[in-house]
């Protein structure tokens, strides 16, 4: 520990560790990045549902696809719409139940109801906050006909088990993927286990775009095609005669675009070295923080290899502030990790089930989710600052503020009984 850790809280009127930081660098934009896009503007080649010349679209969906072997790559216009147009490629539809996490980005349960279909809840598992396999078995009944394990956070869901229950149930497994570029699964990449899977593209993600997008991979050459008809009116485009304008199915306009999917392209092209730089400065900052008490700090499972999108804490508030309630004592804690300038967020506010939008299309009772309920409650996130390949040296002072903050904690928890009193 450095000297940082023993100065007075910036809480309570000591210096803070850092400054004010500079705006969040990533995605980070290149040269390369700027001439792919400029030669799309040139093109005048701009939507993917022009035939008779490979397009920026089809690039970068063999590039995906080669990059994690898989036979199907379909460019879609966001991951939201990915995993929508996934279920409906499925058959997933009206009375059906699909199961999701209940801690999970809010898009993930939302696509769900608007196939017509109805999302069942898991609860997640308190460590790597991936779906509980337990938790999915005791929800199948003969409605059930698709799950949607989400690799939160970049750290894979636990495929084996859950393909296992999967297939003793007859059920369509979709992986969400979204925040998961570059994980592995047991040597595998994220994406590439057989089940369809869908990643975003949105500028925050791991692999983004200057914008909005995202692509769906898959084995099943069926599955890929009607995707393909999915997002372009239900048509088919063929590169070998002129549009038809015969709507086969009822389709979306959800096409990924050339503009974005060269950006796309370009990032893919240093995506395995800003990967590499990016655990090895997590791994770093980790190894500061794992031996602090009372901190659950995200970690690597044997067999499993963590994309690191988000890097979520979750301590352990009874201990550090005996007596006083956990949203007393969580918002007291962010705000001294702040007071140092440390950009720590909750993110999930609540389970998904309970999220406004949702509340009326559950059916299971409040509470069901105990885990994701103690984890929302409990923890603080870390996003997009850690992303770039540079940003070893801004981790190595978020640990200064989490080690400073961690030695104080008794004028911490005194404060928080002060306040309570
Ligand atoms: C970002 C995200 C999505 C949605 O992707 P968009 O491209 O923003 O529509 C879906 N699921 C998860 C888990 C995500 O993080």
């Amino acid at each position: 520990m450095n000297d940082l850790s023993v100065g007075e809280l910036a809480l309570t009127g000591g210096e803070p560790v850092l400054g004010e930081l500079a705006p969040v660098g990533w995605p980070l934009t290149t040269d390369a990045d700027r001439a792919a896009v400029l030669s799309v503007l040139d093109s005048n080649v701009f939507v993917s549902d022009r035939p008779n010349e490979p397009t920026a679209v089809e690039r970068l969906e063999r590039s995906w696809a080669e990059y994690l072997g898989v036979r199907r790559c379909v460019g879609v216009s966001n991951g939201t719409t990915a995993i929508e147009l996934a279920l409906l490629a499925h058959g997933v539809g009206p009375g059906d139940e699909v199961v999701v996490p209940a801690l999970t980005f809010v898009a993930t349960a939302m696509a769900v109801v608007h196939v017509g279909a109805t999302p069942v809840y898991a609860d997640v598992d308190p460590v790597t906050f991936t779906m509980s396999a337990d938790s999915l078995t005791a929800l199948i009944t003969e409605r059930t006909k698709a799950v949607v394990p989400v690799h939160l956070h970049g750290l894979s869901a636990d495929m084996d088990v859950i393909d296992g229950i999967a297939r003793r149930h007859g059920l369509v497994v979709i992986e969400d993927a979204a925040q998961a570029q570059g994980a592995r699964y047991r040597g595998t990449p994220v994406g590439a286990s057989g089940n369809t899977a869908t990643f975003s593209l949105q500028m925050t993600k791991n692999l983004p775009t200057c914008g909005e997008g995202g692509l769906v991979v898959t084995d099943d050459d069926g599955v890929a095609d009607r995707i393909v008809q999915l997002r372009q009116f239900g048509e088919t485009i063929r590169p070998d005669r002129p549009r038809r304008y015969v709507s086969h199915r009822l389709g979306f306009n959800a096409k990924l675009n050339n503009v974005q999917a060269a950006y796309t392209s370009s990032q893919l092209e240093r995506f395995p070295e800003y990967h590499e730089a990016r655990r090895a400065n997590v791994a770093a900052f980790l190894d500061r923080l794992r031996d602090l008490d009372n901190l659950l700090c995200p970690s690597e499972p044997d067999g499993y290899e963590h994309a690191w999108h988000i890097l979520r804490f979750v301590p352990d508030l009874d201990r550090i502030f005996p007596g006083t309630d956990t949203a007393s004592a969580r918002n007291l804690l962010i705000r001294a990790l702040r007071a140092e300038g440390l950009p720590a967020t909750r993110y999930q506010m609540m389970p998904l089930p309970e999220q406004p939008a949702l509340r009326s299309v559950c059916r299971q009772e409040r509470g069901s989710w105990p885990v994701t309920q103690d984890v929302v409650d409990r923890s603080f996130t870390l996003q997009q600052r850690h992303l770039a390949p540079d940003s070893g040296p801004l981790l190595q002072s978020f640990a200064d503020v989490i080690e400073k903050v961690w030695s104080q904690r008794k004028v911490l928890a005194e404060l928080a009984e002060g306040a309570d009193r």
